[in-house]
């Protein structure tokens, strides 16, 4: 599966409707046609991002090595966890 944000074939299966890309260095899952993505931190924390668009400043800040995935701003980045819950 080609990965939803970067549209790069560089992508691995790392669990049940799970991937992995080696672009984005982010996680998605893909649940009949609905996609989600994840930012995964240092210590292995998968944070379920609000949407496509997000997951693009993600995949570009870590890219850049830059500190845009700080916790204030990536509290903004990720979803509620309210949200997820449902
Ligand atoms: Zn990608």
């Amino acid at each position: 599966m080609s990965c939803p944000i970067c549209k790069s074939i560089n992508t691995g299966k790392v669990g049940h409707n799970t991937y992995y890309c080696s672009d984005c260095l982010l996680e998605f899952t893909e649940n009949g046609g609905e996609v989600q993505i994840f930012y995964i931190d240092a210590e292995g924390s998968s944070f379920p991002l609000k949407d496509k668009e997000t997951a693009l400043k993600v995949a570009e800040a870590c890219k850049n090595g830059n500190d845009l995935v700080q916790e204030e701003k990536l509290e903004e980045l990720i979803l509620k966890s309210e949200t997820l819950e449902r």
